[in-house]
């Protein structure tokens, strides 16, 4: 099945509205260090299309009855392949005869070619933006778009009324805690909804993350290893500093007037769904 049920493998703290998920790609080609889906995925960093897509696509989405569909969560939908390929441009085609609510998430400033087909359906964007500063993001995300060209991505994307989230994840500790100057200008904008999210390491993306930023990991060890607490297969910071961490950009984002969601914490601390589907009209 390519639409399955979104289920953030099995995580007990995942707050999400019921929704679907599909993705177009498998891997994907960002490479950002700090990546979960690289734990679960072969060969995770190449990324390829899913075989007979759109056929595929069109069966089972006969079936739908206007479900919620988050596209994609354990891949961008926006790689470079889609250039050429147009794939989640047609599974976008492809949805919208079903009248589903269609969640993007992506890095992507790709996303803006489908602004025409975003603004007629129901649905809006998440872009995930970690840091304002475009040199962390080149090594925390080395072959994403920098984060300023994801802000102007937003840009368009809000001229065009598409309705547009934020996710500031993961925040890491000693790299990108503040937050203060991304979060204004997120406002200044007219982003509706900002999604936060600490880093939890996992086996691979510790050795990535510790090669990336080697000072950084240093300082980080014991409160992860040491004191933190631990989830299935992650390492979570200690629980009164995660708690810290989010309460402080909730403050930020709701002080500048905007929703806030907390992602898989454990904390209830979001003023709205977590993922920021209520802005889906
Ligand atoms: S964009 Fe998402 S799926 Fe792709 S490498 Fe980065 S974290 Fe992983």
């Amino acid at each position: 099945m390519l639409i399955k049920k979104f289920d953030p493998w099995n995580s007990k703290l995942c707050t999400c509205p019921f929704k679907l998920s599909l993705n177009p790609y498998t891997g994907c080609e960002h490479s950002c260090v700090y990546c979960y889906a690289s734990s679960y995925i072969p060969n995770f960093f190449n990324c390829r299309p899913k075989k007979d897509l759109i056929p595929r696509l069109v069966k089972e989405a006969k079936k739908l009855k206007g479900e919620m569909i988050s596209i994609s969560n354990s891949s961008d939908p926006y790689p470079s392949l889609e250039k050429k390929l147009l794939l989640t441009r047609k599974c976008l085609e492809v949805l919208s005869n079903s009248n589903c609510k269609i969640q993007i998430i992506t890095k992507s400033t790709l996303v803006t070619r489908d602004v025409d087909i975003l603004k007629r359906i129901k649905a809006m964007v998440a872009m995930t933006i970690t840091t304002i500063n475009d040199k962390i993001s080149r090594g925390l995300e080395p072959n994403a778009p920098p984060s300023s060209e994801r802000i102007e991505a937003l840009k368009i994307l809000i001229e065009e009324n598409v309705p547009v989230a934020v996710r500031i994840d993961p925040i890491i500790p000693y790299l990108n805690e503040e937050q203060e100057e991304l979060i204004d200008t997120l406002a200044s904008i007219g982003v509706k909804h900002v999604t936060s999210s600490t880093y939890k390491v996992k086996k691979d993306n510790w050795q990535r993350f510790s090669l990336a930023f080697p000072l950084i990991s240093e300082k980080l060890k014991d409160l992860y290893f040491k004191d933190g607490e631990r989830f299935g297969r992650s390492f979570y910071l200690p629980r009164d500093f995660r708690f810290k961490l989010m309460n402080k950009i909730k403050d930020l984002v709701e002080k500048k007037g905007m929703k806030f969601g907390c992602c898989r914490e454990g904390f209830r601390l979001s003023s709205a769904s977590c993922d920021g589907s209520w802005l889906i009209s």
